[in-house]
């Protein structure tokens, strides 16, 4: 099992977009798949078609509930994507967190509890909140590896470092081992100038960091959602679905060829 946390704190850099696309890539390779929302705005648990009132067990429950909470099983996904939604309640834990003794390890002691062990995901992908709050922390002690989206935008590489400094102190205090994935490009448009030498920019900085495949900017990919689908759902031959299912491949093939790079930013 992998848990990857999906993290920037800058909001709309498409962190949900990625969670449910990428998760929905891994699903449909036949990996057992769970999304945890982590983020109190609920926007993955909403583009899943998971109204605010059928969201019994959360991802509150997860970090400071009595029981641990079943995951549910997606109608999306064939069979093998399952979700932790989030609710409102989740914006107070924030707050409940930092006057817990173990503060920082909830989600970690939850994740590494039977809770998995029953189910046997392959693969566990945290969408964070847009900041690097104790929820963000939380699933950066809990993972076993952070992916960083990065929209190819002018100020694309403004706050990642303050980004690399948070990974770096959850390595010293809490999880020497957490790896970074990797930074995969957003919303490119490959035609745009700008778009190009932004992206220019950000391979010659982080290096093999970046993921070779970038994700186009597709309206196709905002409309799903909508729709309650993921992009592979929605329309699959589009350039967004094909794209994440490019990215699918690259993150397998990044583990299973045990060529991990030692990403240690
Ligand atoms: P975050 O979770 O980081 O705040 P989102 O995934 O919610 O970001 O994305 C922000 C907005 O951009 C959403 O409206 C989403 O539908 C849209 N979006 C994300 N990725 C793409 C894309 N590749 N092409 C077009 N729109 C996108
Ligand atoms: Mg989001």
């Amino acid at each position: 099992m992998r848990i990857i946390a999906i993290a920037n704190q800058k909001g709309g850099v498409g962190k949900t977009t990625t969670t449910i696309n990428l998760g929905a890539a891994l699903a449909e390779q036949g990996k057992r798949v769970l999304l945890i929302d982590l983020d109190p705005q609920g926007n993955t648990s909403t583009g899943l078609g998971v109204a605010p009132g059928s969201r019994k067990a959360t991802s509150y429950d997860l970090l400071l509930g009595e029981a641990i909470p079943e995951p549910q099983l997606l109608t999306v996904g064939g069979g093998n994507l399952w979700l932790i939604p989030a609710n409102t309640d989740l914006a107070s834990a924030d707050i409940e967190l930092h006057a817990h003794e173990k503060r920082s390890f909830l989600l970690h002691d939850a994740l590494r509890g039977e809770l998995l062990d029953r189910t046997r995901f392959d693969y566990v992908l945290i969408d964070c909140p847009p900041s690097l709050n104790l929820l963000t922390v939380n699933a950066m002690v809990a993972a076993h590896a952070v992916l960083v989206p990065l929209q190819a935008e002018f100020f694309a590489l403004e706050g990642l470092s303050q980004l690399m400094m948070t990974i770096r102190e959850v390595r010293l205090k809490a999880n020497p081992g957490l790896r970074i994935e990797g930074v995969v490009l957003t919303m490119a448009d490959m035609r745009n100038r700008l778009s190009q030498q932004v992206e220019a920019d950000v391979r010659e900085t982080l290096g093999d960091l970046v993921f070779r495949n970038v994700i186009p900017r597709n309206v196709r990919i905002s409309e799903a959602p909508s729709y309650a689908l993921t992009i592979l759902d929605y329309d699959p031959a589009s350039k967004g679905g094909q794209a994440y299912r490019a990215l699918a491949l690259e993150v397998l093939e990044r583990h299973e060829s045990g060529g991990q790079k030692e990403a240690r930013a």
